[in-house]
């Protein structure tokens, strides 16, 4: 199954793309994850991306275009994947529509992750004491909340007009355990 998440940061998504993906034995493809590992490599690249994410500002469309189309294209990616995190802006969100176009490849499903912007910000502290990331702190999260709203709401709204019968909305303000029901029971009906 491919699968695509959209949800504001804090809104679960990263927790249920992993749990979702290893129960569908799909592969799970957060750009925020992927972005975080190329951050130990400690060259000038990697000190250039963490500037950008710390501030809670969006890498360059150019970057996440080639991460995910590399990704897409391995091997790993044949049985289906969740994209979690991407796209975030009509740029990549264009450069991913024509490469699934290119490639004959279709979406089954699109999950929208509802969640009101305090509950976020409750969440995203509460993490930044266990994780320690660097993005999670109340100035930083408030600018991330700008961003998803400025970029990436725009973006979820052209997928859930596209893809209008493969679209989900969920409310994300549930228990983990009860999300995760929720996405089981839409990938089963989705795959038929
Ligand atoms: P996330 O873990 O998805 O919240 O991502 C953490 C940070 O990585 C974001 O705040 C951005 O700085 C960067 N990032 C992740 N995915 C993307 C993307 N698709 N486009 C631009 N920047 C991204």
């Amino acid at each position: 199954m491919k699968i695509v998440f959209f949800g504001p940061p804090g809104s679960g998504k990263g927790t249920q793309a992993k749990l979702l993906s290893s129960k569908l034995n799909i592969q799970h493809l957060s750009t925020g994850d992927i972005l975080r590992e190329k951050l130990k490599d400690n060259d000038q690249l990697s000190n250039k991306l963490k500037e950008i994410m710390s501030a809670g500002h969006l890498v360059s469309d150019e970057i996440l275009n080639k991460i995910v189309s590399e990704k897409l294209t391995s091997k790993e990616s044949l049985e289906g994947f969740i994209l979690d995190g991407y796209p975030r802006t009509i740029a990549q969100s264009n450069y991913l529509l024509s490469f699934m176009n290119k490639n004959n490849l279709n979406f089954d499903l699109i999950i929208d992750f509802k969640i009101d912007f305090k509950t976020v910000e409750e969440r995203i502290v509460n993490r930044s004491k266990q994780e320690k990331r660097s993005d999670d702190n109340l100035d930083v999260i408030k600018t991330r909340l700008e961003k998803y709203m400025q970029e990436t709401y725009p973006v979820s709204e052209v997928f859930k007009n596209q893809f209008n019968d493969k679209s989900y909305l969920l409310d994300a303000s549930q228990e983990i355990s009860k999300i995760q029901k929720e996405l089981i029971e839409i990938a089963k009906k989705g795959k038929n």
